[in-house]
């Protein structure tokens, strides 16, 4: 088979830089394109060098139409509001369109299972083998353990980020609640100030830090009488993340339109 032309949508951003040195030292995937917003500094720019590398003759463009069309697939680790406006265009093209956006409302996902109607969408909040993993532990305790273990999720990353709690943070606590057969929007605590009154059973709390570099770490608590049991990630380089997306494009390559998870890419679900 051919290689795969994927585009790189947020090129310049930090998991956008990273995606751009994954694929090329990928076999099977080529990049055919290079996307950014309108009036961004690194328009123009050559995306092989916007990424540390030799010049891959690929231009950093703010127009992703003919881009998208020559592609077979998108990686997008962006923001909600452009995510949306891609997942629309891969749908139009009918390309693998790889979601590593997080912090999307329940209408954005209701948009994005929209364009999985004609798109084929990976979605995750999280993209590394090893998160994925934890997942399927996570819920795992949580079905062993009784409501008197109480769950809290902590996570830390760098300065820059945007949304709280993370979407790895997020995709912890809904295996959690999977596992306790709950729903985690009635169980989840995501914010804690003043005088909150004592812990609600069954609760399943967030606790959120941001300083430094940090690319991503996790830890799941299960705190019982006596005994706390920790299951936990810790991402050392961003480039987890981006391996795991090529390796969920090339898994959606020629799959039926619809939307998968990372889960499903790896075998886990
Ligand atoms: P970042 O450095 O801010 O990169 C985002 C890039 O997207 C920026 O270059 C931004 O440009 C660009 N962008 C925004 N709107 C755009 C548009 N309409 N068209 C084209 N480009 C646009 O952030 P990051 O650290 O790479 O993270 C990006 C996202 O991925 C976040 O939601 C983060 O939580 C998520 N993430 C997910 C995983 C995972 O495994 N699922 C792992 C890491 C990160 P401007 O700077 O001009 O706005």
């Amino acid at each position: 088979m051919t290689d795969m032309g994927l585009v790189v949508v947020g090129a310049g951003g930090r998991m956008g830089r990273t995606l751009i040195r994954i694929i090329h030292e990928t076999d099977g995937v080529t990049l055919v394109g290079a996307v950014e917003r309108e009036g961004a500094e690194t328009l123009g720019t050559d995306a092989g060098i916007l990424a540390g590398l030799p010049p891959a003759g690929v231009a950093v463009t703010d127009d992703p139409l003919p881009v998208f069309a020559r592609a077979d697939g998108v990686l997008d680790f962006t923001s909600p509001a452009a995510t949306l406006a891609f997942a629309e265009i891969a749908a139009q093209a009918r390309i693998v369109h790889v979601v590593g956006t997080t912090g999307l409302s329940a209408d954005d996902e209701a948009a994005i299972d929209a364009a999985a109607r004609h798109a084929i969408i990976v979605k995750s909040g999280n993209m590394s083998l090893g998160v994925n993993l934890l997942a399927v532990l996570v819920r795992q305790a949580a079905r062993a353990l009784d409501p008197s273990f109480d769950i809290e999720i902590l996570e830390m990353h760098h300065r820059h980020k945007v949304d709280a709690p993370s979407g790895t943070a997020l995709l912890l606590g809904k295996a959690a609640a999977d596992g306790r057969e709950v729903s985690l929007a009635e169980a989840s605590v995501r914010v804690r100030d003043g005088h909150t009154g004592p812990r609600p059973e069954g609760a399943i709390g967030f606790a959120t830090l941001r300083g430094g570099s940090v690319a991503g770490d996790h830890s799941v608590l299960f705190a019982g009488e006596g005994e706390t049991i920790t299951l936990s990630h810790h991402a050392a380089d961003r480039a987890i993340f981006a391996r795991g997306a090529v390796k969920a494009a090339l898994w959606a390559r020629g799959r039926k339109p619809g939307r998968y998870s990372m889960a499903d890419v790896l075998g886990l679900s």
